[in-house]
């Protein structure tokens, strides 16, 4: 920004100081210096992901304050489930158009509330002026060689995805509702406010062979995993948990197109080997974690659906008028 001495006093009113209790331990230097100085924890591998946000593309430029902070955090902290990880320290980068007072003490106040829930801190960042842009970059840890990841799916292994899937994409319909009903807010709460599933992605280790979280749409992440992995995929449409309620809102294949390829669900995508499953129905039946099994990872490649007779599924009318196309959201 222009005016410098503005500037130092936004970072210090508006960033220092947001950290959760506990997690100022490792912080040798936080903000306020020209780079932060962290102690990672002894014997632990330093995870590191980045996720950014523009306004129109990512979300409408009328959002508040508080929920785009906490929009963008637990869109890191996502990435950071999907590695088994446990989320540490975090710099921000934000672009502004301009300062307002208002708008950045709800953003700061959300970052607050958040770091406070997932138990992180903010440790640095930029702040510069132009298009509303918010940058993150997350670090967390695992033990070494715990980090789950894409690559590990094996033809045999079951697919699963935690949650519900499709409230994100029904959101989009009503982002512009002055006076969202009852459900509406409950599906604009879900696109605003992403649960990352941080217990599960700890869970999960040692139990996954793979994992990813669901940003781009269960048909373009699984489609990451079998990439990755070199296999192929079946998924059982009827066992998809499309969001409650979605289908008697929007239609069965509506609701279902959205739970498919929808994109900005944050639920984790991962598979299991066979011999991995007793453990896991454990985590299930004990309600330490929920998910549902929706498929099996197979020796060819790309993904198929199957209907409820078992038949392959005609995917385009899914999709009518290219609505949703499962590719995902591409950028470019
Ligand atoms: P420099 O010119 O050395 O890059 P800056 O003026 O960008 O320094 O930042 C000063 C301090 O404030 C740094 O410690 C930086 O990490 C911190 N900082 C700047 N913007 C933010 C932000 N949006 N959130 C958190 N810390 C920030
Ligand atoms: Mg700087």
């Amino acid at each position: 920004m222009a005016e410098a001495t503005g500037e130092f006093a936004l970072i210090r009113q508006y960033f220092a100081g947001i950290s959760s209790d506990s997690s100022g331990e490792g912080i040798a230097l936080g903000i306020g210096d020209d780079a932060a100085v962290l102690s990672p924890a002894a014997g632990r591998q330093l995870v590191v992901a980045a996720d950014t946000l523009v306004a129109g593309a990512h979300f409408p430029e009328s959002i508040r304050g508080g929920d785009l902070a906490r929009r963008a955090l637990r869109v890191n902290l996502s990435d950071m489930a999907a590695m088994g990880a446990r989320p540490r320290w975090f710099t921000l980068a934000l672009t502004l158009p301009e300062a307002d007072a208002t708008w950045l003490a709800d953003f700061s106040a959300g970052l607050k509330q958040d770091v406070s829930v997932y138990d992180c801190a903010l440790v640095g960042g930029d702040t510069t002026r132009g298009p509303l842009t918010v940058s993150i970059q997350m670090l967390g840890d695992v033990e070494p060689g715990g980090a789950l990841t894409r690559a590990g799916a094996k033809p045999g292994d079951s697919v699963y995805v935690t949650g519900e899937l499709g409230a994100a994409a029904g959101a989009l319909t009503c982002l512009a509702n002055a006076t969202p009903d009852e459900y509406e807010q409950a599906l604009l709460s879900r696109y605003y406010l992403p649960q990352p599933r941080l217990a599960e992605g700890l869970l999960l280790q040692g139990i996954a062979s793979a994992a990813i979280d669901i940003s781009d749409g269960l048909l373009a992440d699984l489609g990451h995993i079998a990439q990755a992995s070199e296999v192929g995929a079946e998924l059982y449409l009827p066992r998809i948990p499309v969001f409650k309620g979605l289908a008697e809102r929007h239609g069965e294949r509506r609701a279902l197109g959205w739970a498919l390829a929808g994109g900005d669900d944050y639920e984790l995508c991962f598979t299991a080997a066979p011999e991995n499953r007793p453990r896991l129905q454990q985590l299930l039946d004990s309600g330490a974690m929920q998910a549902a099994e929706i498929g099996k990872i197979t020796a060819g490649n790309g993904i198929q659906c199957l209907d409820a007779r078992g038949w392959v599924a005609d995917m385009a009318s899914l999709f009518p008028g290219g609505e949703n196309q499962p590719t995902g959201y591409q950028h470019f």
